[in-house]
Formats: C-alpha cells, sequence, structure tokens
C-alpha cells in the first residue's frame, strides 16, 4: 500500500461522557486504525512518507517491551511495505506487544540497558547501520519534527468550540503539535506520565507558543509504567460508566488528572473541555498478565 493511502484517518468519534459531575467530550483517536492507533498514527506519518520519498525500504526504530510506539512501527511498515527493525531496551522476553510485532514482520534486536542509552549516539546509529544495511531511523517514541507536523493535523479533528484540550505527556510531540495549531483562544493542557519537572522545559524546546498551555506534573503515580491502586480502580470505574476503555500508563493517569483538577475548582463549569484519547490499549493486556488485573482493553 502506499504511504498516503494508509495514513488517511478514519472518522474519529467524539463522545460526550458525564462523569465525577464533569461533562466534557473525549476524542477517541484509540478508534483510528487498529494497530497503528491513536496518537502513534500522526507521529508516524511524515516520518513514513519521508522514508518512502527517499528511497528506503527498512525503518528502524527504538523503544521498551511494552511499547505502543513499536507496535504501531510494526503494523504501519507491514501495510506500507517496508522492513521493520525494532531495536527493544533489555534481555530477549516476550510479552504481547513483542509478540503481535513480530508477527507483523517486525525483526527484534535486543540491546541491553547500558547499550540502548547510547540509541541516539552516531557511532551506535551507525553500528545499525552496518548491521542492518540502509535503514531510516525513527527515534524512541518517534518524537522528531516530522512527528509534530503530523500531530499538528490532531486539531484538524477538534472544533474551535472547545477551550481546554487535555492529552498526555511522554516525550512531548503529540502536546506540541497539538499547542501548535491551537487557535488563541484555546488552552491546552497536557498531564505528565512521568516524573519530574523536566517534562516542562522539554516541551517549551518542541512549541513555538511559550502561552496558553500548562503542563501538570502531579499525577505520574510514581514514575513511566508506575501505578498505584487509585489508578487501577478510577481505570475501572471509569470504564463502568462510560465504556471507554484508559490504558494504565497514559489516558488513565491524564483522565485522573483532569478529574482531579475540576474536583479542585481548577476547571469551571462553563468551559467546554476536550480530552484526547491517544491510544495504548494493546499494552493493556501485557499490564494485566504482569500485574494480575483484568482491565478492560477494548
Ligand atoms: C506514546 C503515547 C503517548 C505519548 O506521546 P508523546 O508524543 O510521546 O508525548 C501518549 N499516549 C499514548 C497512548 C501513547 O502511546
Amino acid at each position: 500500500m502506499r504511504v498516503e493511502n494508509f495514513f488517511q484517518p478514519d472518522i474519529v468519534p467524539i463522545q460526550k461522557v458525564q462523569y465525577g459531575g464533569l461533562i466534557f467530550d473525549v476524542l477517541r483517536m484509540d478508534k483510528i486504525h487498529s494497530g497503528t492507533s491513536g496518537n502513534k498514527f500522526f507521529k508516524l506519518k511524515y516520518n513514513f512518507i519521508e522514508a518512502e520519498k527517499k528511497g528506503h525500504k527498512k525503518i528502524l526504530t527504538f523503544g521498551g517491551a511494552f511499547s505502543n510506539h513499536i507496535h504501531a512501527t510494526a503494523i504501519a511498515a507491514k501495510a506500507c511495505e517496508f522492513e521493520a527493525i525494532g531495536v527493544i531496551r533489555g534481555d530477549e522476553m516476550q510479552n504481547n506487544t513483542l509478540n503481535e510485532a513480530a508477527q507483523n514482520g517486525m525483526h527484534l534486536h535486543f540491546v541491553d540497558r547500558g547499550k540502548y542509552k547510547e540509541k541516539n549516539k552516531p557511532s551506535f546509529q551507525k553500528s545499525l547501520k552496518d548491521l542492518f544495511g540502509d535503514v531510516f531511523i525513527i527515534p524512541e517514541g518517534g518524537t522528531n519534527a516530522k512527528a509534530i507536523k503530523g500531530t499538528k493535523e490532531i486539531m484538524d479533528l477538534i472544533p474551535s468550540q472547545y477551550d481546554l484540550i487535555c492529552a498526555p505527556f511522554g516525550t512531548g510531540g503529540t502536546l506540541a503539535g497539538i499547542i501548535n495549531a491551537k487557535k488563541d483562544h484555546q488552552h491546552v493542557w497536557g498531564f505528565s506520565a512521568l516524573k519530574g519537572e523536566w517534562a516542562k522545559e522539554k516541551l517549551e524546546e518542541l512549541t513555538s507558543h511559550q502561552n496558553g498551555w500548562q503542563l501538570h506534573t502531579d499525577y505520574h503515580f510514581g514514575g513511566y509504567a508506575k501505578w498505584k491502586p487509585e489508578l487501577v480502580e478510577f481505570i475501572e470505574d471509569f470504564y463502568e460508566k462510560t465504556a471507554i476503555p484508559l490504558d494504565p500508563v497514559y489516558t488513565g493517569k491524564m483522565l485522573y488528572g483532569v478529574l482531579m483538577e475540576w474536583k479542585k475548582g481548577n476547571i469551571s463549569p462553563e468551559q467546554n473541555v476536550l480530552a484526547i484519547h491517544t491510544g495504548g490499549l494493546q499494552g493493556i493486556s501485557g499490564f494485566n498478565n504482569r500485574f494480575g488485573f483484568d482491565l478492560p482493553a477494548s
């Protein structure tokens, strides 16, 4: 399939939700394609277009064993007829994410954690090119200028009536595109899935606007892919009341944060709030297997 044809977004539904007294809307980007879903669809689009334009046949990228980015890249590469190589952090292992990536033809190359830290170094990238030949490299998490060009298009799905738009933060590529494309009257709130204030500076670097947005850094539940029972209980209850499945790494933390901010009185009833469901549902079965939960994944 031609890359342009694969990256035509489906119609993305906006679902009205009432939870904990807040009435708001959810942009269901988890409904985009079954494989390359959510924000990864937008982040990969112009990277794949570039790879095709430059005549590459192979795409190489990096990620952890539960990475949504690895999973999405494998599926997009198969559909667009690229070979795909996933450089995976840590010892060789199996889980749903990696199995599905491999079933879609991705070659998995495991590297130890020390080596993996060098993923952005030219010398390590050269050694990967020596091993795998002429590869188009997409960074870990997929955030680069091409990704941000793609995530700007998320705003094409969002009517201008919304004045508060909420989305999770991982590497910042998704929020950067949204902030760059927002209208002046729109405010953007990011919710960091990682621990630390560095995320704010990171997002400042990636965006062209320094106003009209804010990054919340109190809802990480201990750090990246960490969780606490309240988070799991919230995800279960939210599903029961809205039928929207949330993942515990990104969207669950973001919506928990939105609802806490509402409870604290930091959102007014007049505000027209839209939360962006960035996908990530493929990772839920791995979380359930590891920790013995039964969170809904669809
Ligand atoms: C990757 C991912 C994010 C983080 O996106 P960034 O562009 O890295 O900030 C958010 N939500 C989900 C579901 C993801 O898979």
